[in-house]
């Protein structure tokens, strides 16, 4: 099993995941060129996709989308009304376009999609199982939903956004009306409240988490990691042993094999 985040954050998202012998990518959110070359460096050829799993319409989940689907014709999985609100949906090949409501089959894995609060047509975050284990998916969110804690728990693997610093954010050079959109329930997910849920939530023995989504302004991967582990250790989990944090970059890859 293997997740690979060759780009996290407002520039640009995509992440790819391995289990078993089924190889799919979850938002591609930079260029063709870049996908292309972040896979290469894993020995990963785009063309070895099995499907694309799209999270919302957002430009930084889906730029690459337009060039990749025309070259390689993987088949795209998203929400209805996600296409309708994407603006490069004229420009996918037909074949391509595929939906999904509640649940696929692709290869050997189960994808279930879950809502999630952000501002945009019909967001979702993915459940992705193989046998036993689950990797779930979960950026783009401000607020934690009843159905965003039951996705979370008990997971092997969790990709989950930790978009800001909250004083960072109040303290910071975005003008008034973008600190209310990112601080909403439609925004995106501060520190304290990925830590909050992850310290309530039922885990696995060595829950692995991949912080994800970070702003460059808000926010910085050391930052993030310290708020989360100070609220796990306060609720009584040792950090590295029942539950591992991991980093991710805005312009680089983060691993996670097993
Ligand atoms: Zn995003
Ligand atoms: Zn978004």
């Amino acid at each position: 099993m293997q997740i690979h985040i060759l780009a996290s954050g407002s520039t640009g998202n995509a992440v790819f995941v391995q289990m078993g012998q089924t190889k799919v990518l979850i938002d591609a959110g930079i260029s063709n060129r870049r996908i292309e070359k972040g896979l290469g460096e894993l020995g990963i050829k785009v063309s070895d996709i099995d499907g694309i799993l799209i999270t919302h319409e957002h430009i930084d989940h889906v730029k690459g989308l337009e060039v990749l689907t025309r070259k390689y014709k993987v088949p795209v999985y998203t929400r209805c009304r996600t296409w309708k609100n994407m603006n490069c949906l004229d420009k996918i090949p037909p074949e391509c376009i595929k939906e999904i409501e509640n649940h696929i089959s692709l290869g050997g894995l189960d994808i279930i999609p879950f809502n999630i609060s952000h501002d945009a047509a019909d967001p979702v975050g993915y459940c992705i199982y193989n046998k036993n284990r689950k990797i779930v998916i979960a950026t783009d969110f401000g607020m934690v939903t009843p159905a965003i804690e039951k996705a979370l728990a008990c997971a092997d693997f969790i990709v989950l956004e930790t978009n800001h610093d909250i004083d960072m954010l109040k303290n910071g050079p975005y003008p008034q009306f973008l600190k209310q959109r990112i601080s909403s329930s439609k925004g995106h997910l501060s520190n304290r409240q990925a830590g909050q849920v992850l310290a309530r939530i039922p885990l696995k023995a060595h829950t692995q988490v991949m912080l994800a989504h970070l702003s460059q302004q808000n926010n910085y991967p050391a930052l993030a990691e310290e708020t989360v582990k100070n609220i796990l250790t306060h609720s009584g989990l040792t950090v590295d042993k029942d539950i591992i944090l991991h980093r991710t970059y805005p312009q680089r890859t983060a691993s996670l094999v097993v």
